[in-house]
């Protein structure tokens, strides 16, 4: 019955009233998810109040306010680079309405009496609003929305759109059962559910900090009993031993040729103790990029291989898997093959029968590793390298392959460890702390595009002088055709200026067409890469000492600094040159110096967070925790303790979830959309 009562929230956008598919096409970049519970999940970064009522000539520059006038006279433009002015007074003052397209004179005739809503601006010594943004009889003025969520937009979509889809979406939300702790919505002062997404999404009054609080709380312990639940299943099965005589390890760390830092050896200490004890292994390494984790994960798959079984890699993108499969090749003594989606046919079907059969000992790969079709013959160790694609407990389980098999992570996220055992649920972790030695720091300057042709000149000199150099170019929301197309031209200009050495790498391009440039680049025929960032996490060539970032203000911190991790990994002295808009407002600038001053990834995490308190600010999506739409782990970092607290507790008492509290916190599950855990409430 839980199920068909939440159907509606996951039906598409198009179900909504009103909503088309041109609509629900916009709505769904900007909510992230083109299902109606997406939108409800997507919650607006500010609000407009529209209450404050000054007369003409109590209005202040820089205010939003709504003036009630009447309309005196049109002054039509002399030509049609000029504005569109209506002259409107209350009696206490003249303003302007200022339209630089104007197609309203039926709803503005002289004499009309009207609401009108905007910022206002005095220019030549009188009020004016620009365009404004809402304009409605005076004797309607229900019209006029009182508190305006301000939700972040896209080309073509107007902010009424989004109201009138979330007024609609609302409608679908059923009444649910509280899976709260009655004495914890008493304390708290919390509302109920649908109340808190009602106040925080379709105000009539400036919602409380109250209504926030609740939903991220609700995400939370969503997000805290499904990792409980899956934890408990997967510690509940017995690991096994794997111990090996390190022969293979021996050659692989010949062919490597460099010794392990401090921090390597360490780590490496930790995963062999816990592969060859019998408890199943359940381990983070932690570590900045380019902190060297490859190498530590292959020494544990390759003892896995000693042991006589299976080892895997799953990377986020067919990108990654093939950067990985290109480096574990390299150094592995063992054979290594490679399963994405793009491994066809007669190759697929002989993959798989080398897994099965257990003839072939390492595989890399995206999701495809998991499965249903993929039988391993003895799937000992499953490595997976972190991109907070999925969640925490989908991963673990492994699409519900060997539940013996231990299982390492890699991540490059620097959260405080106390986050980390909420966010992780008390995983072990081990920690690459210190860089690889001979690394150079990485040089980095700020640069506005006014400057570019003389930047230009001296990427010339580098060039000449044999460097590598990426330019990356930003993906922003609006539109992919448009990212593509600029990164295509900032190409056709670079290509004309150096000729053959400049080659092109974007997400839609033909796969062969990419896969070739990026090894050019990576044999060093091609000397500059221009690529959009769906090619960027990962690629590893250490002689680039190059990265050029355009439009560096539009990426979040904390990918600036991935993309910069890429460059500094060789000999050479390494530089970053962040390109910016001519203007940048003050966080994004801050921001961008903030990086220019340190390469600590942990000082970095923190900065980001703090600058991005106000709301609106570039960047909040990449430089954000993984999974999470309502919550933030590390705002909330107060309520995620205590989540974890409750589900421990809930789940101590009621394991099953099968108390009154238990139903109702199934149905927060299924509303999350915890679907591992889900199952494995399912299977008993
Ligand atoms: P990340 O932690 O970002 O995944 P990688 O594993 O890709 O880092 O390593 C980054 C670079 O550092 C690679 O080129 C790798 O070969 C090199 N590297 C790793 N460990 C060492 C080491 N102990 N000494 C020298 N170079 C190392
Ligand atoms: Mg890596």
């Amino acid at each position: 019955m839980d199920h068909d009562l939440l159907a509606p929230l996951f039906a598409p956008l198009t179900t909504l009233k009103g909503v088309g598919p041109t609509v629900a096409a916009l709505i769904a970049k900007v909510a992230d998810g083109e299902r109606v519970i997406d939108l409800l999940f997507r919650p607006p970064e500010s609000y407009q109040d529209r209450r404050h009522r000054p007369t003409i000539a109590q209005a202040k520059p820089g205010e939003l306010a709504t003036l009630a006038a009447e309309v005196v006279r049109h002054e039509e433009p002399a030509n049609p680079r000029q504005p569109w002015r209506v002259v409107v007074t209350d009696g206490t003052g003249f303003a302007e309405l200022v339209f630089f397209k104007f197609n309203r004179e039926r709803q503005m005739p002289v004499g009309a009496k009207l609401l009108v809503s905007g910022k206002v601006e005095v220019f030549n010594g009188r009020r004016r609003i620009s365009h404004p943004d809402h304009v409605v009889p005076a004797d309607r003025p229900e019209l006029l929305p009182a508190i305006e969520p301000v939700w972040p937009l896209t080309g073509g979509l107007w902010p009424r759109q989004v109201a009138n889809a979330m007024v609609q979406a609302l409608t679908r939300v059923p009444t649910l059962p509280e899976w709260h702790d009655a004495a914890l919505l008493r304390r708290e002062k919390w509302p109920g559910f649908v109340e808190a997404l009602r106040a925080v999404q379709s105000p009539a009054d400036l919602p409380g900090e109250g209504n926030r609080l609740r939903l991220a709380y609700d995400e939370l312990l969503a997000g805290q009993v499904a990792l409980a639940l899956v934890r408990g299943r997967v510690r509940a099965r017995p690991g096994r031993r794997l111990v090996g005589n390190g022969s293979l390890r021996a050659k692989a760390l010949a062919r490597f040729g460099h010794t392990l830092t401090a921090s390597q050896h360490q780590a490496v200490a930790e995963i062999d103790g816990d592969l060859a004890s019998d408890r199943r292994m359940l381990r983070l390494l932690q570590g900045d990029v380019g902190s060297g984790k490859t190498v530590v994960a292959l020494l544990a798959m390759l003892r896995a291989v000693e042991a006589g079984a299976q080892a895997a890699m799953m990377a986020p993108t067919e990108v990654l898997a093939k950067q990985h499969h290109r480096t574990l090749s390299r150094l592995s003594p063992a054979p290594v093959a490679l399963l994405t989606g793009g491994v066809k046919g007669r190759a697929r079907a002989q993959l798989l029968r080398g897994l099965k059969d257990g003839s072939i000992p390492l595989v890399v790969g995206t999701h495809a590793l998991f499965q249903e079709s993929v039988d391993y013959h003895d799937l000992a160790l499953a490595v997976i390298d972190e991109q907070h694609r999925f969640g925490v407990d989908q991963r673990l389980l492994l699409g519900g392959k060997g539940e013996l098999t231990d299982v390492l992570v890699m991540t490059a996220t620097p959260i405080p460890r106390t986050l980390l055992v909420t966010q992780w649920g008390e995983m072990d972790v081990s920690r690459l702390t210190e860089k690889p030695p001979g690394r150079q720091p990485v040089r980095t300057s700020l640069h506005s595009l006014g400057t570019l042709p003389e930047l230009l000149d001296a990427l010339a000199r580098k060039l000449d002088e044999g460097a590598q150099v990426y330019w990356i170019c930003p993906m922003v929301a609006e539109s992919e055709a448009l990212d593509i197309a600029a990164a295509e031209s900032r190409f056709a200009v670079l290509r004309e200026r150096f000729g053959e050495r400049v080659g092109l790498a974007h997400g839609q391009q033909d796969a062969a067409v990419r896969d070739r440039t990026l090894a050019e680049f990576a044999g060093g025929q091609c000397r500059l890469l221009v690529a959009t960032t769906v090619v960027e996490v990962g690629v590893d060539v250490p002689a680039a000492s190059v990265m050029v970032i355009e439009h560096a203000e539009r990426f979040g911190l904390a990918q600036l600094h991935q993309l910069r991790g890429r460059v500094g990994r060789g000999a050479a002295a390494s530089f970053c040159l962040l390109l910016h808009e001519e203007w940048v407002n003050d966080v994004a600038k801050r921001r961008l110096t903030m990086l220019r001053d340190t390469e600590d990834g942990f000082l970095i995490a923190d900065e980001d967070f703090r600058l991005r308190g106000g709301g609106d600010i570039l960047g909040t999506k990449q430089s954000g925790l993984p999974g999470f739409r309502l919550a933030d782990p590390i705002e909330h970092e107060g309520l995620l303790h205590m989540a974890h607290r409750d589900a421990a507790v809930l789940l101590g008492k009621d394991p099953k979830l099968e108390s009154e509290r238990g139903r109702a916190v199934r149905v927060l599950l299924r509303l999350f959309e915890r679907t591992a855990a889900m199952r494995t409430l399912a299977a008993g």
